[in-house]
């Protein structure tokens, strides 16, 4: 897919928001470069800390050598190819600026300027609130991972959060935040529109979460819902429990295997799950005990997933 100068650009500030520290110019690819221009335009970048001890070699490219002043002023000195001049435009670097982003996604959100930020932990911010539920940024999906007993339930309490942050650089689980917040791609949900950002199709988003968080499908499989997202169980007292994707999709192949065990591992593979056993997809976080809306997923397979010990198989027990 071709992307546009301006999702160009949105893609490289959310790559450099995750990174952090300074990108060299030098590094970037031409439509990366394009893209930079865009950034600098909107004054999302903040030049980088100069570089005044070493530099790449613009011959071979494969090494960094001293700098020096000499006579004909500032020399590099790369191991294999010798001295030469030091072009400056080589060693300009690019940060994106936090506090751009922040600015930027508030406005796109309709957050108060006078609501406050607060950093709950390094690289992870409360920016305000949005529709009612907290907006946390985040640099990286795993930081909110790591810290979702802080971020989540205190001191402050942060539920149903909009949780922001760039596209992860390797994909991982499918939901690592079901139930608790609700995660928006910062490249996916939001757009550069000239000087400002833009929050894509917000009324469509919106539709779809109430749909997917609210309204309970009736059961058509059995006790299960069209999409197996619902779980209808007459001794659980909370209502239709509500399954993240990969325990609907393990679910669905149960059913559709309802008639023969079958091992963990066939079973896996047809829900295309990576984890080794189904119990897998709902063990509970610690922190999550007690808590209606993630215990009631691990009483479905409590209720309805019998092992067959002897054989290491699987069915449902219906
Ligand atoms: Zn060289």
């Amino acid at each position: 897919m071709e992307l546009t100068p301006n999702q160009q650009a949105i893609s490289l500030a959310a790559l450099m928001f995750l990174r952090g520290s300074a990108s060299f110019e030098s590094s970037l690819h031409d439509e990366e470069k394009v893209a930079l221009q865009l950034l600098k335009q909107a004054k999302a970048v903040v030049p980088g800390v100069a570089n005044s001890r070493d530099a790449e070699c613009a011959f071979c490219g494969l090494y960094r050598g001293p700098i020096f002043r000499s006579d004909e002023g500032l020399m590099v000195q790369c191991p294999d190819c010798g001295p030469f001049a030091l072009d400056p435009a080589s060693q300009r670097s690019w940060r994106l600026d936090d506090e751009w982003l922040i600015r930027k996604l508030r406005g796109a959100l309709d957050i108060s300027p006078h609501a406050t930020t607060t950093q709950i932990v390094d690289g992870v911010w409360d920016i305000g609130r949005h529709k009612k539920r907290p907006v946390v940024l985040a640099r990286r999906i795993d930081l909110v991972e790591r810290h979702g007993l802080r971020i989540f339930h205190g001191p402050e309490t942060r539920s149903q959060s909009w949780v922001i942050t760039p596209r992860p650089l390797v994909r991982s689980s499918l939901e690592p935040l079901a139930g608790t917040a609700t995660w928006w791609q910062l490249e996916d949900r939001f757009a550069l529109h000239g000087l400002a950002l833009r929050l894509l199709d917000p009324d469509q988003g919106e539709n779809a979460d109430v749909l997917q968080d609210n309204i309970p499908g009736v059961a058509v499989h059995g006790p299960f819902s069209d999409d197996f997202a619902w779980v209808h169980l007459e001794g659980w007292p909370h209502g239709p429990i509500h399954l993240t994707e990969a325990q609907a999709r393990l679910f669905s192949a149960l059913w559709k295997h309802r008639n023969q065990a079958q091992s963990a591992e066939f079973l896996m593979r047809e829900a295309g799950l990576g984890s080794e056993r189904p119990i897998d997809v709902f063990k509970l976080k610690r922190s999550n005990r007690g808590i209606p809306q993630y215990e009631g997923p691990l009483y479905a397979y409590e209720k309805l997933v019998v092992r067959q010990r002897r054989y290491g198989q699987y069915r449902l027990a219906l």
